[in-house]
């Protein structure tokens, strides 16, 4: 049934911007509660703010991606009925929702792994356990809430964990003097210009680090928070795991080559934006 893995907000009931809470910090600027309409929604689901969300301190907003389970959300499982028409079931569509949240992004990570020739070996388990989990996606709100999703999300991991060792072999091997140590605290840290390629970034902060015309490719970088992260004139085109709210979180420019899947944010383009950026 699903047959995509992006956000398509016009056919969601703005979901995100009810169901899930935001906190007052550097990426909202003020509390929401869960299941609370935030105020810049429309009635048309659309957001008021949309062109300037990064202006009035929505970053959250901007680096946010549900894949796709908005619209499944609303569209599949709900059968279009909005959340304003059918109230006695808003509470259970805004608790579904961020559950199938998670199953859509192991969705879109394993379907990427699919792709890759280094996971020949393992296709048949790769295939299986995607079957599942759209199956998961496919159930009553009320099963969707029983699912374990984190023991779910273990056996994702194993196989997801398996890509990313196969996938960089070649660079592991060719590593031999590791440039970056395991407990390298990667928060605002100067990386310029290193050949970062094959890296294993998995989960980690690298919130304001500067990668600025680095190699990163085949780099994994599945869960890895990059607000900030200064992405000028960085080689990512073969990375790995590499989602589109990791890049619109992050600084880039019009050097930046990402892959062929993933769009430039509009404010890696403003050119006042990255001046300020050294
Ligand atoms: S600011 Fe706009 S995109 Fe962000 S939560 Fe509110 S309505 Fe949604």
């Amino acid at each position: 049934m699903i047959a995509d893995l992006q956000s398509d907000c016009k056919n969601c009931f703005g979901l995100c911007c009810v169901a899930l809470p935001y906190g007052k910090s550097a990426d909202f600027p003020f509390n929401k509660a869960g299941g609370q309409p935030c105020r810049n929604l429309c009635s048309n689901n659309s957001c008021s703010i949309h062109d300037l969300l990064r202006e009035k301190g929505f970053r959250g907003c901007v680096s946010y991606e549900c894949f796709g389970a908005g619209q499944h959300v609303s569209q599949f499982i709900y059968n279009g009925k909005d959340w304003r028409e059918d109230f006695e079931h808003a509470e259970e569509m805004f608790a579904v929702f961020p559950l199938v949240q998670q199953l859509h992004e192991m969705l879109w990570y394993l379907k990427q792994a699919l792709t890759l020739k280094e996971t020949q070996s393992f296709q048949a388990s790769l295939q299986k356990i995607y079957k599942e989990t759209v199956e998961l996606t496919e159930k009553k709100p009320k099963e969707i809430l029983e699912i374990d999703i984190a023991a779910h999300r273990s056996n994702v991991n194993v196989l997801l964990v398996e890509t990313s060792k196969r996938y960089r072999a070649d660079l592991i091997k060719r590593g031999k003097k590791r440039r970056i140590k395991e407990d390298f605290d990667y928060l605002g840290a100067n990386l310029k210009g290193l050949d970062l390629q094959g890296e294993d970034f998995r989960g980690k902060l690298l919130i304001a680090a500067n990668l600025s015309h680095s190699d990163l490719r085949k780099a994994d970088f599945i869960g890895a928070d990059l607000r900030d992260a200064n992405l000028r004139g960085a080689n990512l085109t073969k990375a790995l795991f590499l989602t589109q709210s990791q890049i619109n979180a992050a600084i880039g420019d019009i050097h930046t080559k990402i892959p062929n899947y993933l769009e430039k944010p509009s404010h890696w383009l403003d050119k006042k934006f990255s001046e300020f950026i050294c």
